[in-house]
């Protein structure tokens, strides 16, 4: 299921619940008293201070929460740019919910179906990528890393962007009454489709230790990291098997490619790691 379809059915059960989402209101800053939060936002030009309890801050991998808290975002970026378009396909020799992963001496090609249309995501990671990939430049890595029979056309390209891929985890995921959740406490390279997940993950625990604070009393400092506790070494999990799978997947020495391909060759022909893997990758495991 597209990201986008998974936020407008969250964003509908939100509304449902009797919650409003202000699109048009940004974070400005915040200060902490003993028990309140008083948050400064931009609303329609204005500037507004809210009193809150907690404030959680789900503000993506350039975070002004966690940056303004200096919390620390250890890690490193990818030496390689990536590269990112919505196109259409002409020709698309699998089944067109089919995604297919090619992995070539020339690099990495990632292209991922909407489910019933002619429209994929593609990625593909290059050195010295443009800030805006051409439609050439998409159709030249497809004819070198797409080998003869599962090679494809594009027809129209509807976007396309460059991105430096990092790998983050915030060092702390609470500083008082303040909660990092998402992107803005863990980034990580989309090589196996984490991101989200683990950031719906940290919203479905965090959601019951406010709750449990607010209307039962648990608010103790022990209490409120319980969500460190669990979602950061989650997160450092997951962290550990997309950097090994991102690193195996941008091999370009050719003996190393060829040991990978035999190993997921072989992994992929039995049903047990088959089971395994989806189970790793779906988060069902943690
Ligand atoms: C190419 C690519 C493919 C991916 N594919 C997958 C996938 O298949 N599966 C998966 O699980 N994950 C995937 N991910 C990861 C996923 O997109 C992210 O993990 C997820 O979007 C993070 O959600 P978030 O809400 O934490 O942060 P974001 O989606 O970054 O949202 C943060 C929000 O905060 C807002 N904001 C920022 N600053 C302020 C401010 N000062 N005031 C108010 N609002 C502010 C932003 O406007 C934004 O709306 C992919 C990522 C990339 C780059």
């Amino acid at each position: 299921m597209p990201q986008t379809a998974l936020e407008d059915i969250l964003r509908t059960k939100f509304e449902s619940l009797g919650g409003y989402i202000h699109l048009d209101c940004q974070y400005l800053g915040c200060s902490q008293s003993g028990n309140s939060v008083n948050v400064t936002v931009q609303h329609r030009g204005e500037r507004v201070t809210i009193a809150a309890t907690y404030l959680v801050g789900a503000d993506g991998h350039h975070s002004t929460v966690r940056t303004s808290l200096s919390i620390p975002f250890d890690g490193d970026v990818y030496p390689y740019s990536f590269i990112v378009a919505e196109v259409t396909v002409v020709e698309w020799p699998f089944g067109l919910n089919a995604a297919q992963i090619y992995t070539s001496l020339d690099g990495l090609l990632i292209c991922m179906p909407e489910p019933g249309k002619h429209r994929f995501r593609l990625i593909a990671n290059v050195r010295d990528a443009p800030q805006l990939p051409s439609l050439e430049l998409w159709r030249c890595i497809i004819a070198r890393r797409a080998p003869g029979h599962a090679c494809f056309e594009i027809a129209n390209m509807h976007c396309s962007n460059r991105f430096r891929i990092h790998h983050r985890i915030a060092r702390r995921y609470r500083a008082g009454r303040i909660f990092l959740a998402g992107d803005a406490a863990h980034v990580q390279s989309p090589a196996t489709g984490q991101g989200m997940n683990l950031g719906i993950q940290d919203a479905t625990i965090l959601a019951r230790i406010i709750g449990d604070a607010i209307y039962h009393g648990r608010n103790s400092e022990h209490d409120l990291d319980e969500y460190q506790r669990i979602c950061q070494p989650r997160a450092q999990k997951v962290f550990g098997l997309t950097h090994r799978i991102t690193l195996g997947m941008t091999l370009t020495n050719p003996v190393l490619c060829w040991v990978r391909n035999m190993v997921m060759m072989a992994t992929n022909s039995l049903p047990m790691v088959r089971r395994k893997i989806t189970r790793v990758i779906s988060q069902l495991d943690l």
